[in-house]
């Protein structure tokens, strides 16, 4: 089963870890397959420029891994975005909330714990425990205790990652704002991903007459499976067409 897409009527939205790359201990120590990047650029001109990058991480990060690509992208679950190839990176104002999330963190010493590693982001506070999995219930639990009191704070659940973030953005959010985009405007959405956060992503583009991808193993409202960013790539690359 390999989803076909019709290039001048499709927007691609495209989640980063565990969708184009494999997952690794450290979100820093992923790896890249040589070949993405032009991939991914035969795919955005096949697409007539109608694909976008959507993740947790924040944009200049996928820009690291991704150069020379550049795409409109979404990062930082929704909070940054990017409305064209190599423009500015756009964010909204981190709350200063934000503050007592990172103080209350360092008190607890959880980052001292090992196989745990407190990610800052700016806009957002990641903590990752694939390494340490037996933490998840402290970490769920510290998190939560943490940015209760602050309306404006929301938890965020992932792979082997909780995350403080800015309340009201989620990666449908990216769907919204590109489908308004030049380009983007009256394609039909698709987006792929493979985490718990992917679904508002996936949701979005179902309820605008889209589809999605589940990546891996897991419920999901996609319609559609792939089983690894190897099938990914594989998929892509057909859809990329020849060069
Ligand atoms: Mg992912």
């Amino acid at each position: 089963m390999l989803l076909d897409l019709e290039p001048d009527e499709t927007a691609l939205f495209l989640d980063f870890d565990g969708t184009l790359v494999d997952l690794a201990p450290r979100p820093e120590d992923v790896v890249v397959a040589p070949r993405l990047p032009a991939l991914l650029s035969r795919l955005q001109t096949r697409f007539g420029g109608a694909v976008s990058l959507v993740s947790g991480r924040p944009i200049a990060d996928l820009d690291s891994f991704l150069t020379p690509f550049s795409s409109v992208a979404h990062g930082l679950h929704g909070l940054e975005g990017r409305d064209a190839p190599y423009a500015p990176v756009i964010r909204v104002k981190p709350p200063a909330a934000l503050d007592w999330i990172r103080s209350g963190l360092s008190e607890s010493g959880i980052g001292e714990t090992p196989g745990v590693l407190v990610e800052d982001k700016g806009l957002t506070i990641a903590v990752h425990y694939r390494n340490a999995p037996d933490q998840h219930d402290a970490i769920c639990t510290l998190l939560h205790d943490l940015a209760a009191p602050h309306a404006d704070l929301s938890v965020l659940a992932g792979k082997m990652v909780v995350e403080v973030k800015p309340f009201g953005t989620s990666k449908a959010t990216a769907v919204e704002r590109a489908l308004v985009l030049p380009g983007f405007k009256g394609r039909r959405p698709v987006f792929v991903g493979d985490d718990i956060t992917d679904e508002d992503g996936m949701k979005a583009a179902l309820e605008r007459g889209g589809t999605a991808v589940k990546i891996g193993e897991g419920p999901s409202v996609a319609p559609h499976r792939l089983g690894s960013p190897a099938d990914v790539h594989a998929w892509l690359d057909r859809l990329a067409g020849s060069a």
